[in-house]
C-alpha cells in the first residue's frame, strides 16, 4: 500500500520540535554569543580561503584544527574530534554510544538540544531536575541507570559550575559514556575536565567557538576523549563535516587570538556581574553565574521579554524552569547593551 506523503517520514518526528530563535533582531541577548564579534585573525582567514575559492573538498575530520585543539589543551591530537559546532559531537556521541530505546540522562533545566538530541536518535530522554541549590543531582542522574549520562558546567541556562566532587561520583560510577558540555568553560576562571578527559575512560568534554570564540556563525566545535571514545565519536560522524573556511578561521582563532577571547571574556564576566548588581536594584535577583550570562528569576519574565522584543532587544525566557519558576537568561556583553537592555526591563517592569 502506498502511505500518503504525510506519513513516509518516521511517526515519531513529529514529537521533536523545530528550533525557534530569535536572533534578527537588533541586539540579541538571547543566545549568550560573542556581542564583541569575531577576532581579527580569524576574519582574516575567511578572507583568504574566500580568495583562494572552494573548489575542494575540506579536510576529512578537520586536522588542523585537531592540532590547534591539542595545543592549546595539551592533550594527544588523537584524543579530539571535530564537528559542525559542539551540536555535532554531542549528537554524533549520542548515536554512538547508544541506540534505539536506550535512556540519556540529562538535568533539568539544562541545553535545551540534549532531549532533543536523544529522541532524533530514536532514544528516550530522561530529565533530573537540579537540586535546590541549582546543582546537578548525582545520585538521581546515576539511579536512571541511563547508558548516557551528559552533565554541563557551568550549566546552561542557570550558569552554575557544578562542584569536581559531583562529576567525579558520576563519572566513577556511570554505567556508560559521561558527557562533560563546557560550552561556557572559557568565563568560568576553571580549568575545566578537557585536560583530564583522556584518561578518564568513560568521559567525553565537549566545547565549542560559538561562545566566547565568537564564531557562532561558521558552526565549529570540538571534543576531547580517550582514543576509543574519539574513534566511536568519528565513525558515527563521518568525513567533512567542517567547512574549509571554518576550520581556517577556528585555527587562526585559537592559536593567534587567545588574548582578544581572553581580554572579552573577562570583560564580559565583569559586566555580568555589574549587570546582576544593576538589575538586584530594579528587585531582580540573578542567581550565581561562571558564564556569560544571567538566569533571572521573575514572575514578570515572559512580560519583560515581550517589552525588550518591541524594543528591538532579545532576551532568552521560560515560564515555568523546575525549582526556578519563570526566568529570564540575559547574555553579557559590552556595557552600552547592557544599558539598553536594563532601560527596557525597569520600562517593563513600571508596567507590570
Ligand atoms: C551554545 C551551546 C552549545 C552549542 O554550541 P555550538 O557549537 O554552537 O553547536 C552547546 N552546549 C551548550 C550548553 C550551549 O549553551
Amino acid at each position: 500500500m502506498r502511505r500518503m506523503t504525510t506519513q513516509l517520514a518516521r511517526e515519531d518526528l513529529s514529537k521533536i520540535p523545530l528550533y525557534n530563535s530569535d536572533v534578527r533582531v537588533e541586539l540579541n541577548l538571547a543566545d549568550n554569543t560573542n556581542l564583541w564579534g569575531s577576532p581579527p585573525s580569524a576574519i582574516a582567514a575567511m578572507q583568504a580561503v574566500v580568495t583562494g575559492g572552494a573548489a575542494d573538498y575540506p579536510d576529512l575530520y578537520g586536522a588542523s584544527l585537531k592540532q590547534a585543539v591539542a595545543l592549546i589543551h595539551g592533550v594527544d591530537v588523537s584524543c579530539v574530534v571535530t564537528g559542525n559546532g559542539s551540536d555535532d559531537v554531542l549528537d554524533c556521541a549520542v548515536r554512538a554510544f547508544a541506540g534505539a530505546g536506550d535512556l540519556l540522562a540529562h538535568p533539568d533545566p539544562t541545553f535545551v538540544m540534549l532531549p532533543i538530541f536523544a529522541q532524533i536518535n530514536g532514544l528516550q530522554p530522561v530529565a533530573v531536575p537540579l537540586t535546590a541549590d541549582h546543582q546537578m543531582d548525582a545520585a538521581a542522574l546515576l539511579a536512571t541507570g541511563a547508558r548516557i549520562i551528559y552533565l554541563c558546567t557551568p550549566n546552561n541556562p542557570t550558569g552554575t559550575a557544578t562542584r569536581p566532587e559531583t562529576i567525579l561520583r558520576i563519572i566513577a560510577e556511570a554505567p556508560g559514556l559521561v558527557i562533560i558540555d563546557e560550552a561556557y568553560a572559557e568565563f568560568s576562571g576553571m580549568e575545566g575536565w578537557i585536560g583530564r578527559a583522556a584518561a578518564l575512560e568513560r568521559v567525553l568534554v565537549c566545547r565549542t567557538l560559538s561562545k566566547a570564540y565568537g564564531l557562532a556563525g561558521l558552526r565549529i566545535g570540538y571534543g576531547v576523549a580517550s582514543r576509543p571514545i574519539i574513534d566511536a565519536v568519528e565513525r558515527s560522524r563521518g568525513p567533512y563535516k567542517l567547512s574549509t573556511i571554518a576550520e581556517a578561521a577556528g585555527v587562526a582563532a585559537m592559536l593567534q587570538d587567545a588574548d582578544w577571547v581572553r581580554t572579552r571574556a573577562a570583560e564580559s564576566v565583569r559586566n555580568r556581574d555589574r549587570l546582576s548588581a544593576e538589575l538586584a536594584t530594579l528587585g531582580l535577583m540573578a542567581l550565581p553565574s561562571d558564564a556569560n550570562f544571567l538566569c533571572v528569576p521573575t514572575p514578570h519574565a515572559l512580560a519583560i521579554t515581550a517589552h525588550a522584543r518591541s524594543l528591538g532587544i532579545a532576551l532568552r525566557a521560560w515560564a515555568n524552569l523546575p525549582n526556578i519558576g519563570p526566568a529570564l537568561r540575559i547574555t553579557a556583553g559590552p556595557w552600552p547593551m547592557m544599558e539598553r537592555a536594563c532601560c527596557a526591563i525597569r520600562e517593563a517592569l513600571a508596567c507590570v
